[in-house]
């Protein structure tokens, strides 16, 4: 039996005869909100499906496989997190020595303990992603056998379009609108290439930020930015270009959310039964935001991708739901039945 999106595409991307490195990512649900009189109709891609609970992981079977075939040794990449923990199961996959190179103090705990559990190499450095990604750069540079697998790697962008195809395929077409979280712009880019490449519509892309890291929205690079979603906790998007344009050819837009507005729109998935980390929360977010100014049409079909797994970041979770649960000493039916 074949597994993972390359067995399913690497055809049509002409990958050539190679063995894919795969844990089986992809065809993630596309799952219905309820759909209320006078609402557009809503789906959620819940992309904390995949194997290391992130969409990271359809880029990197791509970007792995690749950098084996040609002999790599080394995988590298800076990291908010997912990228480290997929680039860390994949490379063990391979037989490669994943090297992860993070902020110091920025990374949910859970995703460093992935990338500890794979048996990456991990190395934290001062300041925000942008500072790592910088030394990754320059490691590249100097070394020829190593391979960066960041989202400049352009078969991470083709390995998440992929994610594009199945939204077309289950809704028998593109949606009218796609909302989702943005952080170095890569995503966004593999959704507007991908939706061409299947040429059956092209979505409106509304990529989504954080207030404190909204690079996009404002135009400019930020030195500091800040949010408690730490995964597009980005200042200077790699793919600032791509995104531009993907947002302009589809008639989409940039918009910032407030990391209140994001916690609360986490909450509000996983009262859905939709546990989400605060960055895949914000599209959720920003469709609130937008559903409120009468941006939807009734007949519309909206598409909101949720990014990363919710179990990922239980710290930020706990932080603002603390667990309430009843302490009895002895327990009996009818306080239990008093409960409901
Ligand atoms: C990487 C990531 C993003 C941002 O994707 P970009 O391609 O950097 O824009 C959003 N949410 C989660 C959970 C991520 O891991």
């Amino acid at each position: 039996m074949q597994i993972g999106i390359i067995a399913r595409y690497g055809t049509e991307w002409n990958l050539g005869d190679v063995e894919p490195v795969t844990l089986g990512e992809g065809n993630t649900p596309l799952v219905p909100l309820p759909h209320l009189p006078g609402e557009p109709e809503v789906w959620v891609k819940v992309e904390g499906q995949n194997p290391t609970g992130s969409f990271k992981d359809r880029g990197m079977t791509v970007a792995v496989t690749m950098a084996r075939a040609a002999g790599k040794r080394v995988v590298i990449c800076a990291s908010t997190g997912n990228t480290s923990a997929s680039a860390a199961a994949y490379g063990a996959r391979a037989g490669l020595t994943a090297l992860v190179v993070v902020p110091e103090g920025q990374i949910a705990p859970g995703k460093m303990l992935q990338a500890q559990m794979y048996g990456a190499r991990i190395v934290e450095v001062e300041g925000r992603f942008d500072r790592a990604l910088a030394l990754v750069r320059e490691a590249v540079a100097t070394h020829p056998e190593w391979e960066l697998v960041n989202s400049i790697n352009p078969y991470r962008i083709l390995g998440q379009e992929s994610a594009a195809y199945e939204v077309v395929d289950a809704l028998e077409g593109a949606p009218d609108w796609l909302l989702l979280p943005v952080g170095n712009a890569g995503n966004i880019t593999a959704y507007f290439r991908g939706f061409r490449r299947r040429g059956r519509g092209l979505p409106r892309l509304v990529g989504v930020q954080a207030e404190g890291a909204a690079a996009m929205v404002l135009g400019r690079d930020l030195e500091h930015p800040q949010t408690v979603a730490s995964a597009i906790q980005i200042g200077k998007p790699a793919s600032r270009a791509y995104a531009q344009e993907a947002m302009e050819t589809s008639g989409g837009r940039f918009l910032a959310v407030s990391d209140s507005a994001i916690l609360e729109a986490q909450q509000a998935l996983a009262r859905q039964g939709i546990f989400v980390e605060p960055a895949s929360a914000a599209p959720y977010a920003g469709y609130r935001l937008l559903a409120a100014q009468g941006v939807f049409r009734p007949s519309e079909r909206v598409v909101l991708v949720v990014t990363g797994n919710g179990l990922k970041d239980p710290a930020t979770a706990l932080a603002h739901n603390p667990i309430r649960s009843v302490r009895w000493d002895g327990a009996d039916l009818a306080r239990l039945e008093a409960l409901i």
